[in-house]
């Protein structure tokens, strides 16, 4: 199936982002025959901000990729507990739950085996503009144009491109689009087997184990909440999030093994569009759903696996390019809208601190109730 290269900067498929949903489709594209060039801003391994648990759903796909997980020695993740800002908890079981892993060891791992297979992974080259002109995508980077036939657009929630695209939800403003997100690696002492997840005013903090000795501990809050802290993370850390009894442990006993926090800013969860100018949008680019639910990088994933059986149909003339962006819109919203409405609504109502005080106790005694939520807010394996 593989074309011959025009011109050696010419490549069937072109990825901006080697995140997960780049760098799975990089390899399983690759595999399938097909000359791929990914860009990546940043240059391996790096840290990301990311509360790190994967769920189960996603293990066969990475294991497809050439993951080796079961010989990792990866924290399985069965249980979940919950505490209200006030302190108040939820113990559930997770079924099947997930498995923890780094992402600076993950994406590392998986950006080894694209450039082994042969994908022309080009990292700490940043995508600036993409160009679409008769039936050809120019992409621009610091230093070389490419050329490509289809572009994949998996350079996650928040990107110079969104911009150039003029994609709606950046230029949107109120609920729902200006979040915080920050992340530490710390030891701690808590059974390798659970995900804890502990709200506070305007947000909520996660922590469970990864590869390693180490927990990953991270955080969403509102850009509101830094700002009143005169964005500093370490004032609103000790008067916002060390209100919830847990987090006030946490924050003060907790070694961190990071020199300063890692954090991340303008996260939006507005809806997206799935296909921008042609560019075919996967991953966190494509439509983002709350941490809370635990759940993005198993969507990042399917998405990955989507395109990864439909675009060789378009290499093998059997789908016109507007059948290939038709079919997998309906395919992305079929899988994935009402994970990401249910997202939707646990985000707005666990913004409220009163409010989330009274989901808790309301829920404590009923745990089909959660179960139901969970299972909402989860996909089954692919
Ligand atoms: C606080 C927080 C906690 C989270 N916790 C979890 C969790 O526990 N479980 C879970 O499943 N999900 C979680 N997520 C979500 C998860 O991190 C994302 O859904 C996942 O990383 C999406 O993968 P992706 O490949 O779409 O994007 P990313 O992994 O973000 O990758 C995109 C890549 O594109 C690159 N890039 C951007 N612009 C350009 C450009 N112009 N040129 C070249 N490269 C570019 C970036 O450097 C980046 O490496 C969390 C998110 C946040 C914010």
């Amino acid at each position: 199936m593989q074309t011959p290269l025009l011109h050696p900067h010419h490549f069937d498929c072109a990825i901006i982002g080697g995140g997960l949903a780049g760098l799975t489709l990089s390899i399983q594209l690759q595999k399938k025959g097909l000359n791929i060039v990914l860009f990546e801003k940043e240059e391996y391994p790096f840290h990301k901000v990311c509360g790190e648990y994967i769920a189960m759903e996603s293990w066969n796909y990475l294991e497809e990729c050439g993951l080796k997980l079961r010989e990792m020695n990866l924290p399985q993740i069965t249980k979940l507990h919950v505490s209200a800002p006030n302190g108040n908890m939820i113990k559930h079981s997770l079924n099947p739950g997930g498995f923890g892993i780094s992402r600076y060891t993950l994406d590392n791992e998986l950006a080894k085996i694209a450039k082994q297979i042969g994908v022309e992974l080009l990292d700490d080259t940043k995508v600036i503009d993409v160009k679409f002109e008769n039936e050809l995508f120019h992409i621009n980077t610091q230093n070389n144009v490419y050329t490509s036939k289809i572009v994949l657009g998996a350079y996650g929630k928040r990107s110079n491109l969104d911009i150039k695209l003029k994609r709606n939800f950046a230029q949107s403003s109120g609920k729902n689009t200006n979040y915080v997100g920050v992340k530490y690696h710390v030891k701690a002492n808590l059974p390798d087997d659970l995900i804890e997840l502990h709200n506070f005013s305007d947000g909520y903090c996660g922590i469970s184990k990864v590869d390693g000795e180490s927990y990953c501990l991270c955080y969403l809050t509102t850009a509101d909440n830094l700002k009143k802290s005169g964005n500093d993370i370490k004032e609103m850390e000790q008067r916002i999030l060390m209100k919830n009894p847990f987090l006030e442990k946490y924050f003060t006993e907790f070694p961190i093994l990071f020199d300063a926090p890692l954090a991340i800013s303008q996260i939006n969860f507005s809806s997206k569009k799935s296909i921008e100018n042609h560019i075919i949008m996967l991953g966190d680019a494509a439509g983002l759903i709350t941490p809370l639910c635990g759940n993005e990088m198993s969507m990042a994933l399917h998405a990955s696996k989507i395109l990864s059986e439909l675009l060789p149909s378009y290499f093998e003339n059997k789908l016109s390019r507007r059948e290939l962006e038709k079919l997998y819109s309906k395919l992305w919203n079929k899988q994935f809208s009402t994970r990401l409405k249910t997202g939707r609504i646990i985000q707005s109502f666990f913004g409220n601190q009163w409010l989330t005080n009274i989901f808790i106790s309301v829920l404590k005694p009923f745990p089909f109730l959660i179960k139901k939520i969970v299972e909402l807010t989860h996909g089954k394996p692919f």
